[in-house]
């Protein structure tokens, strides 16, 4: 049985990729935070299931910073294979929590590979990196060979720990690979970002439990996927006979306002009568035209995408409702 460690497990792209690897057969082991709710998480239903969890599904209560703690879950879970996913990943948070999110993402990522590194049979290593190390590209659509030009703390942070995640493949032979994502989504996104944000107020407004959606810049454009084919292209990463880094991307920008309109229209609304915009929402900085091209992926780990846009946002929007309609 092939046994995985997981960081950043109850996330959304943790929860996902769990019960991928539960799908293929691999015992999974996850980094959570001492004072975690796992009743109310994304892992909810694995923690209730008694055929899985503690027999097959194992959590461990613990922080990243306490090495000799990671070092006691690595040495006896001995997985051959590490996804590190935690972090703080709120853009707009990460200027006010510059400080922790550079020790989460940048010095997190940096001791997690020091730990490896002296392990007799290091584990392959999966960094979940980010768009947000382009800032504002000079070309579009970026791929694996664009130059980071971080314009966000939590970029900084990232473009650190995709760096560092380069070197100790290439002076300490660790089989370790940056995956490059882009917005993903889901109805398990978080609720601070604005597909959610957005889908979830459309379907509470619909319901009459909100009476409208204030928001920042709408003219903002992303490239958003699914998280679901994104956690996929992880493991497909690891598999790979190297060690590389890849992109994983739709290649196409939609807008904020595009999302609203999907949104209101999958719940019969008119989104005109609801939506505001707020200065105090707009950002310090914000990326611009980040739209990546993903045929590294496509052609060497023949990674696909599963839904269109379209498709994504109306489910997280149908997902919000409460009630039958
Ligand atoms: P990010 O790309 O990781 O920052 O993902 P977000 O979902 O937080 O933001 C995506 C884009 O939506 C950014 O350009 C934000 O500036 C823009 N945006 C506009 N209004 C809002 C809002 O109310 N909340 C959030 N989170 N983002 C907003």
């Amino acid at each position: 049985m092939p046994r995985a460690l997981i960081t950043g497990i109850t996330g959304q792209d943790g929860s996902y990729l769990t019960e991928l690897l539960l799908d293929k057969s691999y015992e999974v082991h996850g980094i959570v935070r001492p004072n975690s709710l796992l009743e109310h998480s994304n892992l909810k239903h694995l923690y209730h299931a008694p055929a899985i969890y503690n027999r097959r599904l194992f959590l461990h209560p613990t922080s990243l910073e306490d090495y000799g703690a990671m070092w006691r879950i690595v040495t006896e879970a001995e997985p051959s294979e590490v996804y590190h996913l935690a972090g703080q990943t709120h853009v707009g948070l990460s200027f006010e929590l510059v400080e922790s999110t550079c020790e989460l993402s940048a010095m997190g990522t940096l001791r997690l590979l020091e730990l490896l590194r002296d392990l007799k049979v290091p584990p392959r290593f999966f960094h979940a990196s980010s768009s947000e190390i382009f800032g504002k590209p000079e070309t579009g659509p970026q791929d694996e060979n664009t130059p980071f030009r971080p314009i966000t703390p939590y970029g900084c942070a990232k473009a650190f720990a995709t760096n560092i995640v380069s070197v100790y493949r290439r002076t300490f032979n660790l089989f370790a690979c940056n995956g490059i994502l882009y917005n993903h989504e889901s109805p398990r996104r978080g609720e601070n970002f604005v597909t959610q944000k957005i889908c979830l107020a459309a379907a509470a407004i619909k319901e009459g439990r909100q009476n409208d959606l204030v928001l920042g810049n709408t003219a903002s454009e992303r490239d958003w996927g699914d998280a679901r084919d994104y956690v996929r292209g992880m493991w497909l990463a690891l598999q790979h006979p190297t060690p590389e880094d890849f992109m994983f991307a739709t290649g196409e920008l939609h807008s904020v306002q595009e999302v609203i309109e999907i949104a209101f229209a999958a719940v019969n609304l008119d989104w005109r009568q609801y939506v505001k915009t707020d200065a105090k929402l707009l950002r310090p900085e914000d990326p611009a035209r980040l739209v990546g091209n993903p045929s590294k992926a496509t052609e060497k780990l023949r990674w696909t995408r599963s839904t269109t846009f379209k498709q994504l946002m109306t489910e997280m929007t149908l997902a919000g409702l409460k009630e039958k309609h």
